[in-house]
């Protein structure tokens, strides 16, 4: 396969790949955008290194293009991404940077960095990178809220493994009972234990499953 076999619909996306010079999709890649692109929920065992970033990532930006309602009337985020480090988070917000087009907004909320700097960036997102502790503070507060989800319509939790080592299933959980049940979402995992494959089957409505 080749990416324009993938992207053929997309010559936008298309172009961002051109840039980067890359030969051929990876393996993860070639299985992951035709299932993400037909609007399934997609689990990939899959370790860093394989090219996981943008299996999900690129579908994410076209599915947000592709919303009904006009930018300006959407409350909140169309796409979320959870990653279980600042530094993931980091990574996973320099290569939307490097692939987005069409002035997608985008924003950053990590923990051991200033709230309201946060805050106010999140005006008019639409793909946010986040790290489960600040997310859920700038869901959940007491004080009111400084980020609505209920729009959420694409769902990644990255690295889901690592998310239950560094014991964040509280917070996890707490943001997909709080998102509309229709939302598509894709699981990235290094491993396959058990704490995934419970989260996985609550929340997941009959996931692909791709191993690379
Ligand atoms: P990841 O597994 O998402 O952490 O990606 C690892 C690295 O592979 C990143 O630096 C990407 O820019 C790069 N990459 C992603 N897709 C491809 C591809 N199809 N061909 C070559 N490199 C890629």
């Amino acid at each position: 396969r080749t990416f324009e076999d993938a992207f053929a619909s997309y010559p936008e996306v298309l172009e961002q790949i051109r840039k980067q010079g890359f030969l051929k999709p990876s393996p993860i890649q070639c299985q992951a955008w035709p299932v993400l692109l037909s609007g399934r929920d997609m689990i990939g065992v899959a370790q860093t290194g394989t090219g996981k970033t943008l299996a999900f990532l690129l579908p994410a930006l076209i599915h947000i293009e592709g919303q009904s309602t006009p930018r300006s009337q959407r409350v909140g985020p169309s796409a979320i991404v959870i990653a279980p480090t600042r530094e993931l988070a980091i990574q996973i917000d320099s290569e939307v940077q490097k692939y987005s087009y069409r002035n997608i907004k985008s924003a950053v909320v990590i923990g051991g960095t200033a709230r309201y700097n946060q805050v106010e960036n999140l005006a008019g997102v639409e793909l946010l990178i986040a790290t489960p502790g600040r997310l859920c503070d700038l869901v959940f507060t007491e004080r009111g809220p400084n980020l609505d989800i209920t729009n959420v319509t694409y769902l990644v939790l990255d690295e889901a493994d690592r998310m239950l080592d560094m014991g964040f299933e509280g917070e996890i959980r707490k943001v997909f009972l709080n998102v509309r049940p229709d939302k598509q979402m894709v699981m990235t995992s290094a491993t396959w234990p058990q704490g995934v494959r419970r989260l996985a089957s609550s929340y997941m409505k009959n996931p692909l499953m791709v191993y690379i």
